[in-house]
């Protein structure tokens, strides 16, 4: 499989440091607002490569954390925590907006068909871990204290800035208007380890360490709840692409310099979601949310299929109309699953043949839109409807749009089959309650009879504890 590496900027062959296993950690959400559907792409996008390794085989363990504390609000370690904040603006506790972002992150997920990972880690559960690595980067000479705070010496690094070739310049990390630059630091692109001293009294949680009462940088802990639940070394890290840069660098930094050694191979990185004014951002305040497409009627699994459209290198504009775009297409997509009748065996050599169209789109960097297309093969192929079938059933192993799910749901919902006339359709319901009546006065056989008679016109009752719907066909 070829990989994209933003460490290398090349598409390489992926080759996990242990045959069959993958170690793959994922930045996970800061849970002081809900999830905007821009954060949500960069999931499901992570979801399809765990999803792929999987299906060809890998053994996967993933990493997630939950960032609930120390992310403030400028990545270069200024401003106040967006915890603090979210908190605040709700009239809650940290802890209370954590659980309830937290919570509400993994219900999107789930609407979304993201599975998720195999360890999920708040950072408020991993303080010793913080503390045992920024003492170990003092004593070997990378880190300093200064004002109260601990810092990482980038100075210390032959090559810090590994993503791409910036110039000295260009590496200073965005310090919002409003927020003053930090002094303490050595050098511009220092970053803090562990905070003792903030200008914002009101840090509400905070922990004892060799350096006072304080809390950690939001850099020290995916590194760290990696290292407790991975190990030394990382086959994928996965984030959004404004993750590179200071974030991910700065794990690189703090990581290897603490190892002595190179930690992570690949670098999988997803572009933004963009509406037209711009990168959809959570502290904007406004956001498209998951409920939201909801309540205007999208199926969540309607957005999902509007991301797998498009490449992950990509960003993606994000409109009304194109996802109404992508909608429609979905569908008519499962309309014409639904039309599907299972029925024969499944033919291996065209099986075969067609699954290749798929895996060579996976293979090549994660091209969703041309697995998609291998569904529309498949679906336009000569191949008999058992080996259709079975090749949607095995995409979605990886895709997760639950394809056959909708396809039965629509052939369930009566009486929206187009062949049946209105006749029909009046002559259909009213025997429906008629067998009702019959059932209720305990008369089985006009019932079945009643089943019968429709039978040989063609329409299937479906009984269920919400009443008997009808369907033309088997
Ligand atoms: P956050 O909750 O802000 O820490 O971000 C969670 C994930 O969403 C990170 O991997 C970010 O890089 C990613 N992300 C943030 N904004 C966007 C966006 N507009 N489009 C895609 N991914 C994003
Ligand atoms: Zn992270």
């Amino acid at each position: 499989m070829q990989l994209y590496n933003s460490l290398t900027r090349k598409k390489e062959e992926f080759v996990p440091n242990e045959p069959g296993k993958v170690k793959m950690y994922t930045c996970g959400p800061t849970v002081y607002h809900f999830a905007h559907i821009g954060n949500l792409r960069t999931y499901i996008m992570e979801d399809v490569l765990e999803k792929y390794l999987r299906y060809i085989g890998y053994d996967v363990k993933r990493v997630m954390n939950i960032t609930d504390v120390g992310h403030l609000t400028s990545d270069a370690d200024e401003g106040e925590d967006k915890m603090v904040k979210g908190a605040k603006r709700e009239h809650k506790t940290v802890m209370e907006i954590a659980q309830f972002y937290t919570d509400a992150f993994f219900a999107d997920c789930e609407k979304l068909g993201i599975k998720t990972p195999d360890v999920v880690e708040p950072a408020t559960n991993c303080i010793d871990e913080f503390i045992k690595v920024v003492e170990g980067l003092l004593e070997k000479g990378f880190a300093y204290v200064a004002g109260g705070n601990v810092y990482f010496d980038t100075s210390k690094l032959s090559q810090y800035y590994v993503f791409n070739n910036f110039e000295e310049d260009d590496l200073e990390v965005g310090v919002r208007e409003g927020v003053e630059a930090d002094d303490n630091k050595k050098n511009k692109n220092d970053f803090v380890l562990w905070f003792t001293k903030s200008k914002f009294e009101d840090q509400a949680l905070k922990w004892d360490s060799p350096w006072g009462v304080g809390y950690p940088g939001w850099h020290i802990e995916c590194s760290c709840i990696s290292m407790k639940h991975l190990g030394e070394t990382l086959d994928i890290h996965c984030g959004g692409i404004d993750n590179a840069f200071p974030h991910h660098t700065n794990e690189i930094a703090q990581s290897e310099a603490y190892f002595g050694h190179k930690w992570c191979n690949y670098w999988f990185h997803v572009l933004h979601l963009n509406t037209n004014s711009g990168k959809m951002s959570k502290s904007k305040g406004e956001f498209l949310t998951v409920s939201l497409l909801e309540s205007k009627g999208y199926d969540p699994k309607a957005y999902r299929f509007f991301c797998l459209g498009s490449h992950y290198r990509k960003s993606l504009v994000f409109t009304y109309e194109n996802l109404d775009n992508a909608a429609q297409a979905f569908e008519k997509l499962v309309a014409r699953i639904a039309q599907l009748k299972n029925e024969g065996e499944v033919e291996e050599d065209k099986f075969n043949e067609l699954k290749k169209l798929f895996t060579d789109a996976l293979d090549n960097d994660i091209n969703t839109s041309l697995a998609v297309t291998a569904l529309y093969d498949v679906l336009k192929s000569d191949a008999n409807d058992a080996t259709k079938l079975a090749l949607i059933e095995d995409f979605d192993k990886v895709l997760t749009l639950d394809l056959i799910g909708h396809a039965e749901a629509l052939k369930n919902s009566a009486p929206t089959a187009p062949a049946a006339d209105a006749d029909l359709a009046a002559e259909v319901e009213k025997l429906i309650e008629e067998r009702a009546a019959a059932k209720k006065a305990k008369n089985f056989a006009e019932a079945d009879r009643i089943r019968n008679y429709l039978a040989e016109k063609g329409v299937t009752l479906v009984d269920s504890r919400e009443g008997t719907t009808w369907k033309l066909g088997e």
